[in-house]
């Protein structure tokens, strides 16, 4: 999934007509205030970081000013901050709109009902984890008949809107649903939806891309923030890797596996860091690639859990020598091996030449690759 700063939701959201206030995204405090001083950003000003996570009104991400060295100096204390555990780079400022009413709208996927589901909420503006599901709207979409004047004509009682905001959010919804279907995007949300005047506008944006459509979309190829610079190496060589906090690094086959290591690991005190699902594969240079990458992400010490299928000890024991082989002193780290299952004999033949020893059980090896990483810690 590609989640979009809300600088970069909206920025959709125009192309699509959406009503959006009038501002622009800035990245010191510099630009802040000529920004505001040229009259580019309207006074006064909503300041807002632009991270990930939400929460931003509550957790002082976003701040209000009137004139420019006011803009200048909120800007000044906003960049740089750690917010839920992001660092603010850039910041959108924006022109601060009269409120009426704060709504909530968004589609989104019902994935148990498998349609689109438009959800609409008059309790906007709070987190909508906060808001009561009775004050929630939940309305499926037929994937093939699209949003139509149904759905459209509850979401406007339910929001209590008439006369010119209703016919606004009319448009509003038509344009948004149009910007989820075309973007392939998992979620469009609008929170608050602001009723300024006669209409409604979006001053929050929320966008979220498919990942598995985003070989239609290279225009997002570069907004991975939520990727680690491994991690999208990674990507690139299709090898499923994770960073996570810990410190021992897993290599095992196969989802189930690969998390019953890192579970395993876990309840012998250990602390799983980056892990790394071999799949499939039958080519000794896939596992060498992959433990090469591993190698890069600096853990204290590797726990390679195999259970040969598909992928025949053997394979994985040729491709593991081979890498141990070409990683640089300054990346050594002690590897703990078990492989078990298809070619077993053959595969722990291999890594005893190189003089790696296979230990027998899940216990016993978790246990031990703990012992190293605190050794090596
Ligand atoms: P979030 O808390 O991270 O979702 O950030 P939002 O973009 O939703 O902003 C939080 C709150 O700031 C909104 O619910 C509004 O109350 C307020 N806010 C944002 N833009 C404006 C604006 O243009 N005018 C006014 N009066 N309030 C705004
Ligand atoms: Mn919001």
């Amino acid at each position: 999934m590609v989640k979009l700063t809300e600088w970069r939701g909206k920025e959709i959201f125009r192309r699509y007509g959406i009503p959006l206030p009038r501002g622009r995204v800035v990245r010191s405090a510099e630009e802040a205030l000529a920004g505001t001083e040229s009259g580019d950003i309207p006074l006064p000003c909503v300041i807002k970081a632009q991270v990930l996570a939400g929460g931003r009104g509550k957790g002082g991400a976003v701040r209000f000013a009137s004139t420019p060295a006011e803009a200048a100096e909120a800007a000044r204390a906003i960049l740089g901050l750690e917010f839920k555990g992001e660092t603010v780079k850039e910041l959108l400022l924006e022109e601060k709109l009269p409120i009426a009413r704060e709504l909530y709208v968004a589609f989104t996927l019902d994935r148990a009902a498998r349609v689109p589901i438009l959800i609409v909420s008059a309790q906007g503006g709070v987190e909508i984890e906060s808001v009561a599901d009775s004050e929630l709207l939940r309305l499926p979409i037929h994937p093939f008949a699209g949003l139509t004047g149904y759905e459209k004509r509850r979401a406007t009682r339910a929001l209590g809107l008439s006369g010119p905001q209703a016919k606004s959010l009319d448009g509003l919804l038509d344009r948004l649903w149009r910007a989820f279907q075309h973007e392939d995007a998992e979620l469009v949300e609008v929170n608050p939806l602001a009723v300024v005047g006669d209409g409604v506008m979006a001053l929050d944006a929320k966008v979220s891309i498919e990942d598995d459509a985003t070989f239609r979309h290279p225009e997002y190829a570069d907004i991975r923030d939520d990727r680690t610079p491994l991690e999208e190496v990674a990507r690139e060589k299709g090898i499923a890797f994770v960073q996570l906090e810990g410190n021992i690094g897993v290599i095992a086959n196969g989802a189930g596996l690969t998390m019953a290591t890192l579970d395993v690991l876990q309840q012998f005190g250990g602390r799983p860091g980056v892990f790394l699902d071999l799949g499939g594969t039958d080519d000794p240079a896939k596992v060498t690639e992959a433990f090469l990458l591993m190698a890069r992400a600096k853990p204290a010490a590797v726990f390679l859990n195999i259970f040969g299928g598909v992928t025949r000890c053997d394979t994985v024991a040729r491709g593991l020598v081979d890498a141990i082989r070409q990683v640089p002193d300054s990346e050594k780290f002690p590897l703990i091996a078990r492989i078990r299952g298809n070619n077993e004999e053959e595969g722990i033949a291999i890594l005893r030449s190189a003089g790696i020893t296979s230990l027998h059980e899940l216990e016993e090896s978790a246990k031990a690759a703990v012992a190293a990483a605190k050794g090596a810690a």
